[in-house]
């Protein structure tokens, strides 16, 4: 049986309409399938009634393939994914994205799932900085530019001088957020034990890890806006579009692309907290950097090919070799490793790169909103709720319905550049599609996790 999944979400934005979606899956099923549709609902998280009942029915042996339009529609995030595919492989289920055109029974199809996951999540990260800068004007006026508001924050509309815009306003969250600059202004707490603890509260707003905590710690929002905190930001470089008397210690202000305005919503944390905060996970983020895998993406991957420890990379005087610190007897290793880690780097490289060529996409058609559309539509809204021998009913009318809409494809082809990542995302990337590499003297030898 296979499982047909559809999404769409409330937001206008990312829609596809579910029909569109269905249409294409369609084209993929050999005829016995199930649809499962949340409409409504983001991919952020898998709190989803439909996905819910058919990861049950995937739990329980009754689905063999899962059809979905695109990738995102499934889930936009890498950390759900890899633990929903586990749950897939576990269950011999395999997996299908009609868009990116792949199926996971083949191993070039499952290293196209993790790269193109990865690229989605880099995607959407420049979008939202793409849209802050189309409404970068609107910063200097203290108006909220645009994206989604900081944990913490709804976004509402003020009425200023006779019009509205878009200003941020604290909801239920703020305490929580203060919570959290309150906990990591103590010496021992890390990013760590804080996103440990947000989990335990049981706040699904956001996934809670290092990273998001330590985005709301540097989230210039949250701040007071007091004379100390006008000097901090200057002694930031900080371009300031307010002037001193509205750091008044009242209101909060917005922080974009090194721009900083005053603006209408009130601060959450005291500007001491906050300098406190930030200061302390500069502190941290440097050494860190300083530390372990600044050389090489595949810092972590290297194994010795004569006593299986990790390779580590060395910089002597600005070129980089490999050296393998194991000791057997008190001897050290005699593995003499002659490998290159640029030429690894780029043989790597060259791989994802040819399997990614292999990948043809589909551009998004326009929504046609036409009558057949509705009743498709109308159709699904109904099947989710009605009984269980209506559905094969439902199905056939939708199947004929689709056929009746034209359909027309134009594949293109996607150039991925994995030279133009910087090295977090070449890491975040490459450790999901590597398992190890093993190095001897003159060769390397990769072992793809596909
Ligand atoms: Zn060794």
């Amino acid at each position: 049986m296979d499982a047909i999944y559809l999404r769409q979400s409330v937001d206008k934005k990312d829609s596809i309409s579910i029909e569109t979606q269905l249409e294409k899956c369609l084209k993929e099923s050999n005829g016995k399938y199930m649809v499962f549709s949340d409409k409504g609902f983001s991919g952020k998280d898998t709190n989803r009634p439909q996905f819910q009942k058919m990861m049950k029915l995937i739990k329980e042996g009754k689905i063999n393939r899962i059809i979905v339009y695109r990738l995102d529609r499934f889930s936009r995030s890498i950390a759900d994914f890899s633990a929903l595919w586990q749950v897939l492989s576990a269950n011999g289920v395999e997996f299908i994205s009609v868009n990116e055109r792949f199926d996971t029974s083949t191993p070039i199809g499952r290293a196209m799932l993790y790269i193109i996951m990865s690229f989605a999540q880099l995607e959407r990260e420049t979008i939202a900085e793409r849209i802050r800068d189309n409404y970068f004007s609107r910063l200097e006026k203290g108006i909220w530019p645009g994206g989604p508001a900081p944990y913490g924050f709804d976004i509402i509309k003020k009425n200023i001088q006779g019009k509205n815009f878009s200003v941020l306003s604290e909801n239920e969250n703020a305490a929580n957020v203060k919570e959290i600059f309150d906990l990591y202004s103590s010496e021992k707490v890390s990013l760590g034990e804080i996103g440990k603890y947000m989990r335990q509260k049981g706040d699904n707003n956001l996934t809670w890890n290092n990273l998001s905590v330590s985005r709301i710690i540097k989230c210039a929002e949250y701040a007071v806006c007091t004379s100390e905190f006008y000097y901090y930001l200057i002694s930031q470089s900080i371009s300031i579009k307010s002037s001193f008397d509205c750091f008044d210690g009242k209101s909060g202000g917005i922080l974009c692309k090194k721009t900083f305005a005053v603006s209408f919503h009130k601060g959450i944390v005291d500007a001491d907290t906050w300098i406190k905060c930030n200061e302390k996970i500069k502190k941290n983020s440097a050494i860190k950097n300083t530390g372990r895998g600044k050389y090489s993406f595949l810092s972590g991957m290297l194994k010795c090919g004569k006593c299986m420890r990790t390779v580590k990379i060395i910089n002597s005087s600005g070129k980089l070799y490999l050296f393998c610190s194991g000791r057997t007897n008190g001897h050290l290793c005699k593995c003499d490793i002659k490998c290159d880690i640029k030429v690894i780097e780029k043989h790597v490289l060259k791989t994802a790169e040819n399997i990614l060529k292999s990948c043809v996409f589909q551009p998004d058609k326009p929504i046609c909103n036409d009558e057949i559309s509705k009743k498709i539509q109308r159709l699904i809204d109904i099947m989710c709720d009605c009984p269980a021998e209506n559905v094969d009913l439902i199905n056939e009318r939708i199947k004929q319905l689709c056929k009746m809409k034209e359909k027309s494809n134009n594949p293109i082809n996607i150039e991925i550049d994995f030279e133009g990542l910087d090295l977090e995302n070449k890491k975040r990337i490459f450790r999901k599609l590597i398992k190890q590499i093993v190095v001897e003297q003159e060769k390397a030898i990769i072992y793809w996790n596909f």
